[in-house]
């Protein structure tokens, strides 16, 4: 009996070619959410059935995986292979080897229905309290034992591998949430297959294979990293705007559209520089005076009422890359936490003399969320909770999933975006630009 290969294979028997299938999230999605459960349950209610999933284990590894990676998985320790089961939270991918997980789901289902079953076969009283009362002693028990089974089996692959793939592969346990959602249009949560790929490939620190060789922008030898520094182009500043318009966009919903404002003054009632202050023969003692007054600085968003009603709240949208070199020996948590600081040393002050909040809403490009970041997402997902009525889980998932799907969008712009500016290629241009050319312009009728 081998439940679900008919459908992880095609009919030929040849394997279902995923590999050309443009829809990996959809793929991922359809396994790990509805068939996977299916044999889960299959699972629970028969016992000593592990050996019969063994095609279907065969058939996760040699042909969903790759075909997910669109990539071959050829060595044995190849990570992907290795951390495919365990779940999320764990930097693994939550599709759990079957043949390996019918013994612990079929032994927690007997314990949980213990009660039930000697009520049944009637050598005990049906008690719904201690029915319920025995569930949950054991789904807790179970949950911690998995825990620490899981968090065992992490440390021993992280422990096998170089330092810089341990450090990355590590972050994937917070940085997953895009890999926990179902695809949809509607709810701005679907990947494109490319940027689902990418996203994978960068989560096992490994490098998209087809990444073109040199930068388009400045002609230097491309890498990830080289993608996510180079400043040509403007993708650096489309990466972050994608970020900064998606936390504009909740808080629109959660307050009103007309309480978030891009782009605000620090200081709006910033006095002009005026003649006096001029100093001809040092221009940039000038610039200084008006800049210490917070004159020229900007945050990203301006959020009324995101911490208290009639307060505004500046928020400052930055992304770092936690593996560039200058922060290649540093705690990633501690590279988010140094760039909150010096943006609050930059801009704290001056908001607070101006009776308004600051936020440094920090992220990597991999999706770590800053502790003031996270706080800010918390306060977005209870307004939101309390305006929807809805569970502050619930509101609190849908939100962490929209920003590290923007994120991910976002990271994916620098990797595989164009950096060759339009002008560049567009040589037949006329010799005007506004509108007083076009009466130049004659029809031939
Ligand atoms: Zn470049």
């Amino acid at each position: 009996m081998a439940p679900g290969k008919s459908r992880l294979l095609d009919g030929s028997g040849q394997g279902a070619s995923l590999r050309g299938r443009p829809f990996p999230q959809s793929a991922y999605a359809g396994l790990q959410k509805s068939l996977q459960q299916e044999w889960q349950f299959v699972q629970r209610v028969v016992g000593g059935i592990g050996g019969e999933f063994a095609d279907v284990q065969k058939a996760i590894s040699e042909l969903f995986l790759p075909a997910l990676c669109r990539d071959t998985l050829t060595e044995k320790d190849d990570v992907r292979l290795l951390l495919h089961g365990l779940p999320v939270k764990h930097a693994g991918m939550a599709i759990p080897d079957p043949t390996k997980s019918a013994k612990t789901n079929y032994e927690a289902s007997s314990l949980v229905t213990s009660h039930l079953f000697a009520a049944l076969t009637g050598s005990k009283a049906f008690r719904s309290q201690e029915y319920v009362a025995v569930m949950t002693d054991v789904k807790s028990e179970a949950k911690s034992r998995k825990q620490t089974t899981d968090d065992r089996t992490l440390k021993s692959i992280l422990s096998k591998l170089p330092c810089d793939v341990s450090r990355a592969i590590a972050r994937g346990k917070k940085t997953g949430q895009w890999l926990s959602v179902m695809p949809s249009t509607i709810n701005g949560t679907d990947l494109a297959a490319q940027e689902f790929r990418d996203a994978l490939l960068l989560r096992f620190a490994r490098t998209p294979g087809d990444l073109q060789s040199h930068c388009d922008g400045c002609g230097q030898k491309n890498s990830v990293q080289h993608a996510h520094e180079c400043k040509n182009g403007g993708n650096v500043i489309m990466r972050h705007n994608e970020v900064a318009y998606t936390v504009g966009d909740l808080f629109s919903m959660a307050l009103q559209p007309s309480a978030v404002r891009n782009e605000p003054l620090i200081n709006s009632g910033c006095p002009a520089v005026t003649v006096k202050d001029v100093n001809p023969s040092n221009p940039a003692l000038t610039h200084n005076l008006h800049k210490n007054q917070g004159g020229d600085l900007r945050g990203d968003l301006c959020i009324r009422g995101a911490w208290g009603k009639s307060i505004d709240l500046i928020a400052d949208i930055s992304i770092c890359d936690t593996d560039a070199k200058s922060n290649i020996s540093r705690d990633p948590a501690k590279v988010l936490e140094a760039r909150e600081k010096e943006k609050k040393r930059k801009y704290l002050a001056l908001c607070l003399q101006n009776r308004r909040h600051f936020t440094p809403f920090v992220v990597s490009t991999d999706g770590l969320i800053g502790k003031e970041a996270k706080a800010l997402l918390q306060r977005l997902s209870s307004l939101l909770a309390e305006k929807w009525e809805k569970p502050y889980s619930v509101v609190c998932g849908y939100v962490n999933a929209r920003v590290s799907i923007a994120i991910v969008r976002a990271t994916h712009l620098c990797l595989r975006g164009s950096r060759v500016p339009f002008s560049h290629f567009s040589s037949r241009r006329p010799q005007w630009e506004d509108k007083a050319g076009l009466s130049l312009f004659r029809h031939s009728s």
